[in-house]
């Protein structure tokens, strides 16, 4: 049986976004991170992080500046009681045209392959309008879109690809636990 997942922008939902994160030191988690970390795990939805990184492809860190970061990331949310189940990284900038960086379904789609995931039961969970591209992009069943920033409103286009707007992981993680349990 496929599993069912959420897919994680990292800065932003689960570590407070300091723009360009090539330092384990800046590591910080986001408020109720943690908690919805583990109401989704309990719920069984695979946890997946699914994050752009091209402050490499922009010279700003090194990639192993990205995985020294990756690996603070996995360290205090482990020490904290959550195991994530993978991780996807896109090092690339705008001009690279790969075929990973959001809202293209690159990393989604391998995370599916890898992890036998079903998207159609999944959703996938971000601050940026291209979390929520990428799920369409991808065939989540849901996008959600967490910590909305004050004062960057919505295109009506980005306004209809957000099925839930809120403001912390926990809040969409209970949302989307509700909506399964809706139908
Ligand atoms: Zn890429």
């Amino acid at each position: 049986m496929k599993h069912k997942a959420v897919f994680l922008d990292r800065d932003g939902p689960l570590v407070i976004d300091k723009k360009y994160m090539g330092d384990p030191a800046l590591i910080e988690f986001a408020p109720d991170a943690v908690p919805g970390c583990k109401l989704l795990h309990a719920s069984g939805f695979k946890l997946v992080i699914i994050s752009g990184q091209s402050g490499v492809a922009r010279g700003k860190f090194s990639l192993a500046d990205m995985w020294a970061v990756h690996t603070r990331v996995i360290e205090i949310f482990r020490a904290a009681g959550v195991e994530f189940d993978g991780a996807y990284y896109c090092p690339h900038g705008p001009d690279d045209n790969c075929a990973c960086r959001k809202p293209k379904p690159g990393m989604v789609e391998q995370a599916v392959r890898e992890l036998d995931l079903d998207p159609a039961q999944s959703a996938a969970l971000g601050d940026k309008p291209s979390d929520l591209e990428l799920g369409r992009n991808s065939s989540c069943r849901w996008s959600v879109l967490v910590g909305e920033k004050e004062g960057e409103p919505l295109t009506p286009e980005q306004e209809h690809l957000a099925d839930y707007r809120c403001q912390t992981l926990l809040q969409a993680a209970e949302w989307v636990v509700r909506q399964e349990s809706s139908g």
